[in-house]
C-alpha cells in the first residue's frame, strides 16, 4: 500500500540544495519502487501535477508528474535542449504555499532521464507538460520558481 509522505515547504533547506543522483541498479529495488508509489500517492492527494522527492525531503534527483496516460517517473531528469522561444503562464508549488507566480518556460525541450523501470528515456515535450517538466527539474537543482518568476502574487484568500 502506498503511503503519502509529508511534503515540506520552505525555508526547508533541502529544497535550496542540488539533489543526488539516483543509480540505475538502486531503481529495481522494492524500496525505491516503494517510493516512487509514495511519491504517485503523495502528488495525487495533494492535487499536484508534479512531485520532486526532494520535497517530501528526500535529497535524490526522483521526479514524479501527472500526464494525461497516467503518472510518469523522471530520474536525474535533464532538460538537454530548450526552445528560445517561451510562453509566459501561472505556476505554482506545493512547497510554497500560497504564492502565484508568472514564469516564461520555453515551449518546446528534449528531455533525458531514467524510466521507473531504469531504462533511458529521450523524448520532446511541449507546452503545459514542457512547463512542468522544466519546474520539477529544477527542483533536483535546487531551484524553486519563485527565483524565476517575473512576478510573485499571495493566493486569494477570500472566502466566497
Ligand atoms: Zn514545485
Amino acid at each position: 500500500m502506498a503511503t503519502c509522505l509529508p511534503i515540506i515547504t520552505l525555508p526547508h533547506p533541502i529544497l535550496r540544495k542540488k539533489a543526488a543522483l539516483v543509480r540505475a541498479e538502486e531503481i529495481a529495488t522494492p524500496t525505491f519502487q516503494k517510493f516512487l508509489e509514495d511519491m504517485v500517492k503523495t502528488m495525487f492527494e495533494a492535487d499536484g501535477v508534479g512531485l520532486a522527492a526532494v520535497q517530501v525531503a528526500v535529497a535524490k534527483q526522483v521526479t514524479v508528474i501527472s500526464t494525461k496516460d497516467g503518472p510518469i517517473a523522471l530520474i536525474n531528469p535533464v532538460v538537454t535542449r530548450m526552445s528560445k522561444k517561451t510562453e509566459r503562464g501561472e505556476e505554482g508549488c506545493l512547497s510554497v504555499p500560497g504564492v502565484w507566480g508568472v514564469v516564461d518556460r520555453s515551449i518546446h525541450i528534449n528531455v533525458e532521464a531514467l524510466g521507473r523501470d531504469g531504462k533511458p528515456l529521450k523524448f520532446t515535450a511541449k507546452g503545459f507538460f514542457a512547463r512542468v517538466i522544466q519546474h520539477e527539474t529544477d527542483h533536483v537543482n535546487g531551484i524553486l520558481f519563485v527565483d524565476r518568476a517575473i512576478e510573485v502574487h499571495e493566493a486569494d484568500n477570500a472566502t466566497d
